[in-house]
């Protein structure tokens, strides 16, 4: 009985032998047929990165060429700018921006030193100048419009401390600025006077106060002059572009003068 078996098994295997080799050969294939696919998905990911690349470098070139076609876009001397557009190291005090100035108003809706852009950029060589001596520039004022002069006059109509604007400051022209120098950690140097402060120890030649104060009055001066700029003789923080004369008394508001 199970001789029978066994053959019958025989017989059946025999005759389905060609069914099971050709499911084990169609099993082989459709794994070698996965494991292809397997590798063309991640090359799928891969693949397009470079394909992107390839694609993207005429792109680029012809994005570099319309680039360097392009003229660069010109900035006239005399446009407004804002300093932190050109440079970001000098350091903004701006005092018209708070109460913490002689007249007890604040006159400036933002704290920005805005200027010429041929003064800004002179001031910008000072700053970079200075990094050899490891200092740098404090700004406490910078252009003026010229409303604000006249709001200053209201408050203090007195040309010993006020620009009368009938005249108009060199500030209201965007070609001066009111300065110190600070050390590296931003620290501003001692000089013989506080910024503001209307008495003697003020004018560039006081020849009181420390011998420290007076050399540092001497370096923001001599750092000045290199660039051309001209310090009043009164206040040792005032420096006039040497091109003042150039620019008119402007009442531009600070909201209009873009930020960078
Ligand atoms: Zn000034």
């Amino acid at each position: 009985m199970v001789g029978l078996q066994l053959t019958g098994l025989a017989k059946f295997v025999g005759d389905n032998m060609f069914k099971y080799i050709f499911i084990f050969i169609l099993f082989i294939f459709v794994t070698i047929a996965c494991s292809q696919q397997i590798v063309i998905v991640p090359n799928s990911f891969t693949s397009p990165t470079i394909y992107r690349s390839e694609t993207a470098i005429p792109e680029s070139n012809e994005y570099h060429k319309q680039q360097q076609n392009q003229q660069p876009i010109e900035v006239q001397a005399s446009q407004l700018v804002d300093i932190e557009s050109i440079n970001k190291k000098i350091i903004l005090d701006i005092k018209y921006a708070t109460k913490n100035n002689f007249l007890k108003q604040k006159l400036y809706p933002e704290s920005r030193c805005i200027l010429r852009y041929s003064t800004a950029k002179k001031l910008v060589q000072v700053q970079e100048n200075l990094k050899q001596k490891k200092l740098g520039l404090k700004v406490y004022d910078c252009y003026r419009p010229i409303s604000v002069q006249k709001k200053m006059w209201q408050v203090l109509p007195d040309d010993k401390y006020v620009a009368n604007p009938a005249r108009g400051s060199r500030h209201n022209r965007g070609a001066a600025v009111d300065i110190t120098l600070v050390d590296s950690k931003g620290q501003k140097l001692e000089m013989p006077s506080q910024f503001d402060e209307f008495s003697v120890k003020s004018h560039r030649n006081y020849k009181g106060g420390s011998l420290t104060s007076r050399k540092n009055r001497q370096l923001l001066e001599d750092a000045m002059k290199k660039q051309g700029f001209i310090g009043l003789a009164t206040e040792w923080w005032h420096f006039d572009a040497p091109e003042w004369e150039s620019y008119p008394i402007t009442d531009i508001p600070f909201e209009k003068i873009p930020t960078s």
